[in-house]
């Protein structure tokens, strides 16, 4: 078997002391058999030897290692990042390889570490120098510029990019989903109408779907591996009306681009994201953002073209100071953040009880509030600010809830 791959070779002395490094280059790696001598073969009493060869662009005769007795250590606890390190005992070389393929490479460690009676039995072919691939070892970047080039018969598992980009794509490859390496994926202006759920466990650092059709982020992408690997998400211009709840899941987020959708609000949480330091949402529908929106600090904010309604008060309820038991009994249960669901509880309970409002304060309300929205400079949370209309207005508006004549009292003195 071959394997191409990078190998930097540390040259130690036999009493395990340093004595030089080699530079890291592009090899190829042979395990395979070689005949030996007639001499050798009647002293070892074998019919021939198991080799592994390394070949460089330099060296394209090659350095033989002999195998069986002759492997100290195999470091192998990143083989699925296609790294690994085999120290051999004669000559005492410490081979580091990394970019090779990690299947590829599973197996190569899987054969060394076979014991000789099984090493032997193994069908290998003939050694011999091969030359070394000076291209790419492992493909790692993949751009498809027309549907004809697309890859049908799958995708090489060491990929970290992927871009297709206005190609009438009309659905997200579910393969895509394998690919462990796959650190960006860009799938812009196609016709995607749908994210699967399955691009959960793909440790994406960016994620680019700007100029699709989708009308839904799905939930199960703001959990699993992408919900602290991804730092970029570009949604615009797609058909978006709302986000998930759970979207501030995305702990990681720094660029988040909404531009051109249908959104009227963002998620209640939304200020729980706070590593976020890009954000833009312009053109869409929001008349009013949530007041956790006031705790982000960012360095550039755009909200242009949004209808955001005047301030003012929105409901107030007849008596602040006095709710049902109704309302009381659910703010318990929030409060002691109790499980509820439709086995232990009526159907009409649990729509009221996901009804709850969060006062400033932090406790929930849910009839007994008072809805006010206020005003909220954009300089207020972020360096740069695009202003929100043609005539230079920076101040949004923020809908606030409060619970109780205490928490209305209090907030009326910080006005
Ligand atoms: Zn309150």
């Amino acid at each position: 078997m071959k394997i191409n791959c990078e190998v930097e070779v540390t040259y130690t002395l036999s009493h395990g002391g340093y004595a030089g490094k080699s530079f890291r280059s592009k090899a190829a790696l042979c395990v395979g058999r070689k005949e030996t001598s007639k001499s050798k073969l009647v002293c070892r009493d074998r019919k021939d030897q198991i080799f592994l060869l390394l070949t460089t662009a330099k060296n394209t005769n090659g350095t033989k290692y002999f195998v069986e007795g002759n492997v100290e250590k195999i470091y192998y606890k990143f083989v699925k990042e296609g790294k690994a390190t085999i120290k051999f005992k004669e000559p005492a070389h410490l081979l580091s390889i990394s970019k090779a393929d990690p299947r590829q490479l599973h197996i190569l460690i899987q054969l060394l570490q076979l014991s000789p009676a099984k090493q032997r039995q193994e069908t290998l072919v003939p050694l011999l120098p091969s030359k070394v691939n000076t291209a790419d070892p492992v493909p790692t970047k993949l751009v498809v510029i027309s549907q004809a080039k697309y890859p049908v018969k799958g995708f090489p598992t060491t990929l970290e990019r992927f871009e297709a980009v206005g190609i009438n794509l009309n659905r997200i490859d579910k393969r895509l989903a394998n690919l462990q390496s796959l650190a960006y994926l860009d799938l812009s202006n196609n016709h995607i109408s749908e994210v699967p759920e399955s691009l959960q466990n793909v440790s994406l650092v960016e994620l680019k779907l700007s100029g699709n059709k989708i009308e839904e982020y799905p939930l199960a992408l703001c959990l699993g591996t992408i919900s602290s690997s991804l730092r970029s998400l570009d949604l615009s211009r797609n058909l978006l009306t709302n986000l998930p709840g759970n979207f501030v899941q995305l702990k990681g987020l720094v660029r988040l681009k909404l531009d051109c959708n249908q959104l009227t609000t963002l998620p209640k949480c939304f200020g729980k994201l706070t590593n976020l330091k890009y954000l833009s949402a312009s053109s869409n529908q929001i008349t009013v953002l949530p007041h956790t929106f006031k705790r982000l600090q960012l360095e550039s904010i755009d909200l242009f073209g949004n209808p955001f309604s005047g301030p003012g008060l929105l409901r107030r309820c007849a008596d602040l100071s006095l709710p049902c038991l109704q309302e009381l009994a659910a703010r318990t249960i929030r409060r002691e953040r109790l499980r509820y669901s439709p086995q232990i509880l009526p159907v009409r309970i649990c729509h009221y009880l996901d009804s709850a409002k969060q006062c400033l304060c932090g406790k929930a309300c849910f009839d007994s509030y008072l809805h006010h929205v206020a005003l909220l400079n954009l300089h207020n949370i972020s360096s740069t600010v695009t202003s929100v209309d043609p005539q230079g207005n920076t101040r949004v508006t923020v809908e606030i809830f409060l619970c109780s004549a205490r928490c209305m009292k209090l907030w009326n003195s910080k006005q």
